[in-house]
This record gives C-alpha cells, structure tokens and sequence, in this order.
C-alpha cells in the first residue's frame, strides 16, 4: 500500500532564496508524525508548498495515496485528501460552524456528514459551537479544537497540524493533544508540526523528524523529543557538528549596527 503522504527531495524558494533544501519524508497510513525545528527553519513553509500557496517554487515531488500533488491546484489537492489546521484561524462570523462543515462534506462525496458530525461534535466538545460563527471569539484552545473537530468529520489522508499548540496555555495543551490522539485513524497520516515538545508529552508521534534550515537534520522515534527537550535545537546541533546558525540581526548588539557615529568623536 502507498504511503499517506511521500514527499522526496522538496526544494522550495522564494526569489534567490531558498527555504527547503531536499526534504523527503514518509509518513505511513495510520501514523502521526511531529516536525520540530527552531523558528525558521522551514516548517511553515513546508506546509504551504504542499497545499499549494501561491508564491513559492517548488521543485521535487509529493505524493498523497501514491497520487503525485505539486502539478495539482489548491482545490484539486484538497479533494485528493490534504487537510491543514492552521496554526492561526481565521474567525469566519455568519457562518456557522456545522454549515461549513457539512458543505465542505458535500463537496468531498461524503454522504453521511450529519451522522459523522453528530459522532464526532462530543468527542471534541464542540456541541455548544456548530451553531455558532466558525471560530468566531472562541478561545485559542477551542478554535484548535474546532480544526481537529473538522479533521475528524471530513477524515482527509493526510492532515497538516501546522504549531498546533502555540499560544495555548497548558491545560488547552493537554486537551488539543487529546483531541489529537481522539483523532488518530488507520485510514489518515498526520504531520504535527510543532515548536516546543511539551505537546509530545500528551501526545505520542510514531516519528519524530528534527527539520533544521530547510533539512530534516534527524529522525527517530518519542526519545528524539526528550533529547531536545533536555539539550534543546543546540545540543542536537552539537552532536550532529552541525554549524550554529548566524545571529538574527535583532539579536546582534545595537552598536554593532553602527561606525563612525557623530558621537565617536
Ligand atoms: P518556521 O515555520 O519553521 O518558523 P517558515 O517556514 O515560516 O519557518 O520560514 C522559513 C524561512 O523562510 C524564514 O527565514 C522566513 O523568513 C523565510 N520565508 C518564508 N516565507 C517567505 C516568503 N514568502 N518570502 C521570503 N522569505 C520567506
Ligand atoms: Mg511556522
């Protein structure tokens, strides 16, 4: 059987710049797997390329189901099975959640949406929102809830969870990783893309793949986690003599961004 999600040698620019450098990844029907890497690295990015964001350059290939993705228009690789959440939702007020969702149901073929939302909607908490505008003044949690909630009901291959946890507290953590792991299907392949490891605490990848400029540096399983939550991006730098990355110029001191200033005299 064909891989979820297959991705080989993905080289993604921006004008001059490239942002992923040959990134290739296999993620299995069935399993979750978590992307980590320090701001910047391409994680994003990753995601935009595969969902087919305008703006980008994309060369290599990927494949969802053994179907290849990047010759495809947005619309067409949702239809195929791609899915993200995002890591920031937009609020949509007026239209109310379960609308979308059983709309977005009708245009993928599913036939038993109301059954599926009904089954789906406690499992989530999310019976006091279907009525209610799409994530409209719903907390940080809820609105991540509400994007795993849908995942569950439209049940794409594949399902990007772009920093699923950022900015939630740590019980909204706690739920999200549930909700997560509630969602885990046979029939799905999940990439977490994820900043921090604490959500790893309460929810366990099969893979956990280490992306560090542009490259997936490392892979291996849970433990690949605790390393870097003990030793942190640096000490897996380290380990791989991997070079440190050059200074953020908001990180270089303010003298350095000036010579021969009036004062020096
Ligand atoms: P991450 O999600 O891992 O924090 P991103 O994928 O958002 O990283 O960004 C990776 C790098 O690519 C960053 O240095 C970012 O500034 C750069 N980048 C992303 N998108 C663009 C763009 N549209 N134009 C120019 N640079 C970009
Ligand atoms: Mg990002």
């Amino acid at each position: 059987m064909a891989n979820a999600l297959e991705i080989r040698d993905l080289t993604v620019s921006v004008g001059d710049t490239e942002i992923l450098k040959g990134l290739t990844l296999e993620i299995p029907f069935g399993e979750i797997h978590a992307v980590m890497g320090p701001n910047g690295s391409g994680k994003s990015t990753l995601c935009h390329a595969l969902t087919g964001k305008d703006g980008y350059e994309v060369a290599g290939s990927a494949q969802i189901d053994g179907v290849s993705l990047l010759d495809k228009p947005v619309d067409v690789r949702s239809r195929l099975g791609l899915m993200q959440a995002f890591q920031y939702p937009v609020e949509v007020p007026g239209v109310e959640l379960e609308t979308l969702v059983l709309e977005a149901a009708e245009e993928r073929g599913i036939d038993d949406a109301g059954r599926r939302v009904e089954a789906e909607a406690p499992r989530f908490g999310m019976e006091p929102f279907l009525e209610r505008g799409v994530n409209h003044d719903l907390s940080g949690g809820e609105k991540k809830r509400s994007e795993i909630f849908q995942i569950s009901v439209l049940s794409p291959k594949v399902a990007l969870l772009d920093e699923i946890d950022s900015g939630l507290d740590i019980d909204a953590v706690r739920r999200v990783a549930g909700a997560v792991d509630e969602m885990r299907s046979p029939e799905m392949g999940v990439l977490m893309i994820t900043h921090y490891s604490r959500i790893l605490q309460h929810v366990t990848p099969d893979r956990v793949h280490v992306m560090i400029d542009g490259r997936i540096v490392e892979s291996g399983g849970p433990e690949l986690a605790q390393e870097l939550e003990d030793g942190g991006y640096e000490g897996l730098r380290k380990r791989l003599g991997l070079a440190a990355p050059a200074p953020a110029p908001s990180e270089r001191p303010v003298s350095d961004l000036f010579t021969n200033t009036p004062f020096d005299v």
